[in-house]
């Protein structure tokens, strides 16, 4: 209970700059002996400062107290395949340091997260790039170690964050590698490892459009299609942590093969790969399109689509309408499920434009359920590995501040 108590303090500390004792008493239902007792324990582990008295408002003047949140600090990695993105921060999140280490040997040259190498990484070159990463992170930064909380560890695929295995890496062609511990135990940090469409969620949650949402929902749209889900402010990663992949939700019992070995699913559809396989299919077949005049269509972009569908080639506009609407039918079977207050729609795919998401929007409204709701906003900027990594900072955080009704994934202590 006294770690429960002590959580709930920190974890509304967190949420505003400054608090009075009387105040934090009032938004915990802690008592405020049992808030001052709380408080002197933080404050002695420098976790929380003690700003003295502040201006009355006519009783007595309000003790005010803010949490330290250089005090302590947290990695967050994004493992790709030919590179790992690295950013250190403090418990608001904020970053105080960013590196990228390429990744030697056969994934330098498999920059695209969803391309397989024929023959599995071997895991513990990877597992001793990361540490080696982390060690670099570390000196560099000038962060005391002693300070270091926790690591977030992100990768595309399957992962179950509650042993630290990666189930499924279309990246490393892995299946069922424990990355978790092995890290941990050469670092002596807790790491947890989680899929990447959560850590964009985290990222969201934490300082993107998803903070102060109860329930929301981040779509990346790319090379993949996958979603991180935050239902009631926790990160739902379902049984076996796969939870959000609504791009292979199957639309059709025939159609494209789909990278997971099915056929028709929303990712084989809609993804940016379908459009370019279907852009360069219908070449083959010999369509009038601009884009015949793009030179090399092996090095064709969706940008280069886009561009086309807006001086009014008929193909281009004909594939992302298509692929729209099965990603509309994707995303109106997730709401459908969650019933989210908030759909964000990011990844480099969103740069395909209006020509894409307007029938998106359409297969959205004709296909949802009819009594949901949600705003679907769309993220502009380009998704930076930073910003992933980042991410993988936050799901660390959001062990560490959740209110320990249920066993937290980081077993380690503030200050
Ligand atoms: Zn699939």
């Amino acid at each position: 209970m006294a770690d429960i108590n002590r959580n709930l303090v920190v974890n509304v500390l967190r949420t505003c700059p400054v608090m009075s004792r009387a105040d934090l008493s009032r938004a915990t239902g802690l008592s405020g002996p049992t808030v001052s007792s709380i408080v002197a324990d933080l404050t002695s582990r420098g976790l929380v400062q003690d700003l003295g008295q502040g201006l009355s408002s006519g009783g007595r003047p309000p003790f005010l107290v803010r949490l330290n949140d250089k005090a302590n600090y947290v990695i967050g990695l994004k493992l790709m395949g030919h590179a790992i993105s690295l950013v250190v921060t403090d418990l608001s999140a904020t970053v105080m340091y960013a590196q990228v280490t390429p990744l030697v040997g056969p994934a330098a040259a498999m920059p695209d997260q969803k391309a397989r190498p024929p023959v599995p990484r071997d895991p513990g070159s990877i597992i001793d790039a990361v540490c080696a990463a982390i060690d670099t992170a570390v000196s560099s930064s000038g962060v005391d170690v002693g300070r270091l909380i926790g690591v977030g560890v992100g990768i595309n695929g399957t992962v179950d964050a509650t042993t630290g295995t990666c189930r499924l890496s279309p990246t490393f062609n892995w299946k069922n590698v424990p990355l978790a511990r092995p890290i941990s135990d050469r670092l002596g940090h807790p790491v947890i490892l989680e899929n990447d469409a959560n850590t964009l969620a985290a990222a969201e949650q934490w300082f993107g459009r998803g903070a102060g949402v109860d329930t929301f929902i981040a779509v990346a749209v790319g090379a993949g299609i996958g979603s991180g889900v935050v239902v009631n402010g926790q990160l739902y990663r379902g049984t076996d942590g796969a939870a959000g992949e609504f791009g292979h939700v199957q639309l059709s019992d025939t159609g494209p093969l789909c990278s997971c070995g099915r056929v028709g699913c929303v990712e084989a559809w809609a993804s940016d790969r379908a459009i370019l396989r279907d852009i360069h299919a219908a070449i083959d077949e010999g369509r009038e399109t601009s884009l015949g005049r793009v030179g090399n269509t092996g090095e064709l972009t969706i940008a280069q689509v886009a561009a086309a569908a807006e001086h009014g080639d008929e193909l281009s506009r004909q594939v992302l309408s298509q692929a729209g609407h099965y990603l509309g039918r994707g995303i109106a079977t997730l709401m459908t499920v969650i019933n989210p207050r908030l759909v964000i729609i990011s990844g480099e795919g969103v740069e395909a434009g209006h020509w894409r998401f307007d029938p998106m929007m359409r297969a959205i409204e004709s296909s949802v359920f009819p009594d949901i709701n949600a705003e679907i906003i769309f993220a502009p900027e380009p998704l930076d590995d930073t910003r992933w990594a980042r991410g993988a900072a936050c799901v660390v955080l959001g062990e560490i501040f959740n209110t320990p009704t249920q066993p937290s994934l980081v077993d380690a202590r503030l200050g």
